[in-house]
């Protein structure tokens, strides 16, 4: 409800008022990364937007990935190019402007074992990856190694037939504080977000075609009211198929749900300055350096318990560990496991496929549905894509509003909104500069603002002012991944490490060097930056002309 972004616990009443009392062009359920995109692209578009999470933000898969924005170089191999191309264009624009205080490069190395066939089989499919990457190039490109030189990267590699390693780079992010912040940047465009709300019944208009909406319960006091919206947005994960039943309908696809389990190990017990990629029998096992730790995973297996509460079991973590073995000098045991997280894909399977397919054979591409009118939801896809499966559904949602209220609503303009936080940050732009160069002040939307400053084609224009700086509390988002075993304790430190990541702390620099607080982020409970206030310099297409929205920021 708050226009600087805070998500605060304090408002939660009026936060409730509003669902119940307004009249939504949006309602999102679902507040994982892509129910939070949605949100902010309904929202940057000039709708007036809700969001309910009937758990916390990011609780569900998207506290539990690998954290890595990446294309996914084993999709090549499946030659699902289009899918590898979209999401290194994402992550390019993610680290260069979206979001750079955020998404980070990381460099993986990929040992080689046989010298003749594998160095060019692999090198071949990273000079198509590095080939697919947009112009900004925020990553380096790969290069080959001798078996020397990968040892010097990664002592912790055994030499037993170790032929050489190639080098090459991609992204990660902590997907929880992301997806806080994609939300936290909705509600700054005045998207209503409410958390601990679940959808209970999707709602129809008197003829039972239209959807109308959602009844919603509030999860703390029990109390369920209607919210009104005149088209109802589905991104709930693997909770997809539940919420088409509260519609009373069924998609053309459903949603699979496959397990992937990662154990976190100290950072002392691998030996490398770098992370590190592993052919495994079916599929890849990454290590992932992360602060103090290592994540190494994952599993990919098809699972029917509890949604909510996804666990590993003492096979998956036998696995883990038997796969990363394989090439390490000195073997990880179960005393090196300091924690254990598991989350579950929602991969979209066509219903006449019975489910004949291996999860690991499963296109990672997301598909759009609308079942009734008024009802558009989505399903599959990688948190790397999150901002396209959020365009793709909003689009999908409002494609008959002009034909049924008479309004055109602007395509979306995402790529040129930047998160929270990232003002000031975007390559090339002098850290900690406002939108009028004041040092250190500024608006949300700074991108498209400096970017209609230099007289680029915009799809609005807009201006923005700084506002004062709040000061107030970001609710703590999501736990991260469910820990699990004899030393939660050591394991519940071990996932706050990140804060402590040297790659924050120089993002934290770069603001106070700018003079500014807007580039620092000390992690999910952090205290919020300047607010932006912002008006429309031009006219845009309003989608709803009896809104009072003249501090809407349309960016
Ligand atoms: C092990 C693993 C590793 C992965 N690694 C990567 C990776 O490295 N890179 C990458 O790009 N992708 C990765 N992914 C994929 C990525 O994490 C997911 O595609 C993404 O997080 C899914 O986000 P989502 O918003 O669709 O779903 P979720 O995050 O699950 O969000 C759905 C939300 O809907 C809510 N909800 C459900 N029903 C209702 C209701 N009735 N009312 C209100 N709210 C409701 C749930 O509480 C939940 O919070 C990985 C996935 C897994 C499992």
């Amino acid at each position: 409800m708050a226009s600087n972004g805070a998500l605060d616990a304090r408002d939660r009443a009026a936060t409730l008022g509003q669902l119940a009392a307004g009249r939504f062009d949006v309602l999102v359920i679902g507040g994982g990364v892509t129910g939070a995109g949605a949100a902010l692209d309904a929202a940057s578009r000039g709708l007036r937007v809700a969001l309910v999470e009937a758990r916390d933000l990011a609780s569900g898969t998207s506290s539990r990935s690998s954290k890595l924005v990446h294309g996914g170089l084993r999709y090549l191999e499946q030659f699902d190019f289009k899918l590898v191309y979209e999401a290194l264009r994402e992550r390019d624009l993610l680290v260069s402007k979206l979001a750079p205080h955020l998404v980070k490069p990381v460099s993986f190395l990929y040992p080689l074992y046989k010298k003749v066939v594998e160095r060019p089989y692999v090198g071949a499919g990273l000079v198509l990856y590095d080939s697919m990457e947009g112009t900004r190039r925020p990553v380096p490109r790969h290069r080959h190694l001798s078996a020397r030189g990968a040892l010097k990267r990664a002592p912790a590699l055994s030499p037993d037939r170790l032929a050489g390693a190639i080098l090459y780079y991609d992204a990660q992010v902590d997907d929880a504080r992301h997806t806080l912040t994609v939300a936290r940047t909705a509600a700054a465009h005045k998207a209503v977000i409410a958390t601990r709300v679940g959808a209970v019944e999707v709602l129809r208009g008197p003829d039972g075609t239209r959807v109308t909406g959602a009844r919603v319960r509030d999860e703390e006091s029990g109390r369920t009211f209607d919210v009104s919206a005149a088209a109802v947005v589905v991104c709930a994960g693997v909770w997809t198929d539940l919420v088409h039943e509260l519609a009373g309908v069924q998609a053309g696809y459903r949603v699979r749900m496959s397990k992937g389990v990662h154990i976190v190990v100290p950072r002392a017990a691998v030996d490398s300055d770098t992370g590190m990629v592993l052919r495994t029998e079916k599929s890849v096992l990454f290590f992932i350096p992360w602060a103090r730790h290592w994540i190494v995973g994952t599993t990919d297996t098809d699972f029917d318990g509890d949604r909510a509460e996804p666990a590993a079991t003492e096979e998956d973590v036998e696995y883990i560990l038997a796969a990363a073995n394989r090439v390490l000098a000195r073997p990880l045991t179960r005393a090196d496991v300091i924690a254990v997280y598991a989350g579950l894909r929602p991969l979209v399977d066509p219903r006449e496929s019975n489910g004949g397919k291996p999860t690991t054979k499963l296109s990672r591409e997301h598909v759009v549905g609308v079942p009734l009118p008024g009802l558009a939801s989505i399903a599959g896809g990688k948190f790397t894509t999150y901002r396209l499966m959020a365009r793709d559904v909003v689009d999908a949602a409002v494609a008959d509003f002009g034909r049924d209220f008479g309004r055109e609503v602007p395509g979306s303009v995402t790529d040129q909104v930047p998160l929270l936080g990232a003002d000031g940050l975007h390559r090339g732009e002098p850290a900690g500069r406002g939108l009028r160069g004041e040092p250190g002040r500024g608006g949300t939307p700074a991108g498209p603002v400096r970017d209609a400053r230099r007289g680029v084609a915009q799809p609005h224009q807009v201006r923005c002012r700084a506002g004062p700086a709040t000061g107030r509390r970001a609710t703590v988002p999501a736990r991260r991944g469910r820990l699990r075993g004899d030393r939660r304790g050591r394991a519940a430190r071990g996932g706050r490490a990140h804060a402590t990541d040297p790659a924050v702390h120089r993002v934290s620099r770069r603001g106070r060097r700018g003079g500014g607080r807007r580039g620092r982020d000390h992690g999910p409970s952090a205290r919020l930056g300047p607010a932006a206030a912002c008006r429309r310099d031009a006219p845009v297409p309003r989608p709803d002309r009896g809104r009072a929205d003249g501090d809407r920021c349309r960016s």
